[in-house]
């Protein structure tokens, strides 16, 4: 496929104000698209050359990129620069800039790069290292900018700078795969397993392409690709929960990173629940699973937090965030090193293990694990009855942690499932809600007053609607943030600011400025209450859902993307059982 073709529907997506259309335009691309580009074609709706979990970013300075630019179209570095904060985007200065190349200059696009020309040098790009990388850099980005026309300009160098804006969830793109390739979106439900079981958008769309869907339903489990978490219901109480679940294994709810432990010999990898690789942040973590994993190849469900076993504390969510970071990691590991706290087994010596009953995943983690050391495995009780599950919630918060995950021994691990598989426990109080939200920030409204020059206002916030792959709305917040942390969110919020309501935002309410549903913040609220102007949960003429009295309680950015957020599922549950502590 000509470069040129892939852009056009960049074009006619960046346009879009609804998901279906959203659907509608990537299935024609897809249509179109033959079976050696499929996941080459894929990644880069998403702006990326590989998969979500691979860290093969580009990551190129603007500055850089707008060298690239003035070479290619025999200008100055300052002109581009110059045009850029005029318009604020990148790749609308390299749309307005190609528009003005002299005719000689043009000349060239006649050569109509193709796709996989394209990828094949982003890819070199993005694995160049040493010294003089920069300008080899710089020098391939303007051979390529020099064959595009504008419309290919504007979205090419998006890439490199890690700005794609076309906001495409994975279940977009496999709504529009199974609509390209199987007749209709329904059938997305055919791919979903295999996109829990390897992650990976590209390597679906592949098989599918070139085998079939019976390929793709067996695409195994693989070490090295993260499977999606499954995740924990909510009950309010633990009669509530036995009477649901009868016998459970109960665990405690450790408060850290969710980390997804791969070994294969001695490469050893670590993910995040948002799948990312963060092998760099763990380095004792992996010195650990080299030495205490009693298996060749095994992939391990855990949670890591610093821990001090002596005093038996353990450290607060935003201590083991600080491990968060770029530089300093050995240092840090040193002053405050992290335990994992191993809580599930999913492959073992190239046998998946996601079928098996959580009790045998158990047993087989005992083996695997035996010893306590840096990896823990969880401490666990089988029970049935509610006064012990409650006297070990008081033990748990005693600890100072968050409470307890109870389990059903005979469930199998659902990747990427929150079912009553897995439920979570925490501290309870009458009436009010014991659970905070995870929200994205949707849009801000300008303030008045002396607070406006800080920005401050009103952020308006939304969940995630799964079914739908869109962000609903359930608040305006005006309250509990510090004037620092409105410059904060400002200051991150101009970078995504976005022209026109992106298409799977779903909303009543305009707000002053749109932006790239991004930034994840924790929410305390006293109330779920029911609201005609807010979408979260609205059907028809029915009202939706939205918070009472919401304040900030924390950014979430470290471990959660905008899909991670609350679901509107979930808070309807939460609305359900709000109130009822008996
Ligand atoms: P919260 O915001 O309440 O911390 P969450 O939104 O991160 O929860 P949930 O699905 O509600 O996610 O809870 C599951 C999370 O709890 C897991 O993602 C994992 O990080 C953590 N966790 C801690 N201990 C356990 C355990 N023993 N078993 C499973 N998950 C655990």
């Amino acid at each position: 496929m000509k470069f040129s073709e892939l852009t056009n529907y960049f074009e006619k997506l960046e346009e879009t104000a609804s998901r279906l259309s959203l659907i509608e335009i990537l299935s024609e691309l897809f249509k179109k698209t033959p079976e050696n580009e499929i996941d080459k074609i894929v990644y880069l709706t998403q702006g990326r050359l590989a998969p979500f979990f691979v860290p093969l970013e580009i990551g190129m300075a603007e500055k850089t990129v707008a060298v690239s630019i003035a070479n290619a179209y025999g200008l100055t570095r300052e002109d581009v620069i110059k045009s850029y904060n005029n318009l604020g985007d990148m790749g609308l200065a390299a749309f307005e800039l190609s528009q003005k190349r002299n005719q000689t200059m043009r000349k060239r696009l006649e050569e109509n790069l193709t796709v996989d020309e394209v990828f094949i040098t982003l890819n070199a790009i993005a694995n160049m290292k040493g010294q003089g990388t920069v300008e080899k850099r710089q020098k391939l980005l303007s051979e390529l900018l020099e064959k595009m026309d504008p419309v290919s300009a504007k979205h090419f160098v998006r890439i490199p700078l890690g700005n794609t804006r076309l906001g495409i969830g994975d279940p977009t793109v496999l709504d529009a795969l199974a609509t390209a390739k199987l007749g209709d979106r329904s059938k997305r439900k055919l791919l979903e397993e295999a996109y829990n079981r390897t992650s990976d958008l590209g390597l679906i769309a592949k098989t599918l392409w070139r085998y079939g869907l019976v390929e793709v339903e067996k695409l195994p489990v693989m070490v090295g690709h993260p499977i999606r978490s499954e995740l924990c219901e909510r009950l309010p109480n633990p009669e509530k929960i036995i009477e649901k679940m009868e016998e459970v294994d109960v665990q405690y709810k450790y408060d850290g990173f969710r980390v997804q432990i791969h070994k294969n010999k001695d490469d050893i990898r670590m993910f995040s629940r948002n799948l990312e690789e963060m092998t760099h942040m763990f380095p004792e973590l992996t010195k650990a699973a080299r030495k205490q994993i009693k298996a060749d190849s095994v992939i391990l469900d855990s949670e890591a937090l610093a821990y001090n076993p002596e005093s038996e504390e353990f450290l607060p969510f935003q201590e083991t965030t600080k491990r968060r970071r770029k530089h300093g990691i050995e240092e840090m590991a040193g002053k405050l090193p992290l335990k994992a706290f191993v809580f599930d087994i999913l492959y073992k010596n190239g046998k998946q293990l996601l079928d098996e009953p959580l009790k045998k995943r158990m047993e087989i983690l005992k083996e695997t694990l035996p010893e306590d050391d840096i990896l823990i495995r969880t401490k666990n009780q089988t029970i049935k009855d509610p006064k012990t599950l409650g006297v070990l919630l008081d033990d748990a918060i005693s600890k100072g942690l968050e409470g307890l995950v109870v389990k059903r021994l005979e469930s199998p691990y659902v990747a990427g499932g929150r079912n009553f598989n897995w439920v979570k426990l925490k501290r309870h109080s009458s009436g009010e809600l014991n659970d905070t939200i995870d929200c994205v920030i949707l849009g801000y409204i300008t303030g008045k007053g002396k607070r406006a020059a800080f920005g401050a206002g009103a952020l308006l916030v939304g969940i995630y609607d799964d079914k739908n792959d869109e962000f609903v709305t359930v608040s305006k917040i005006g309250t509990g943030l510090t004037d620092e942390e409105w410059r904060e969110v400002h200051k991150r919020a101009d970078k995504i600011k976005l022209s026109h309501k992106p298409p799977r935002i779903n909303s009543l309410i305009i707000p002053s400025e749109w932006i790239r549903p991004e930034i994840v913040i924790e929410v305390l609220a006293d109330e779920i209450t029911r609201s005609p102007i807010h979408t979260a949960g609205k059907e028809g003429n029915e009202p939706g859902y939205a918070l009472r009295f919401p304040r900030l309680v924390s950014f979430r950015n470290a471990d959660k993307k905008a899909e991670d957020s609350t679901t509107v599922k979930e808070l309807i549950e939460m609305y359900q059982q709000q109130g009822k502590k008996d």
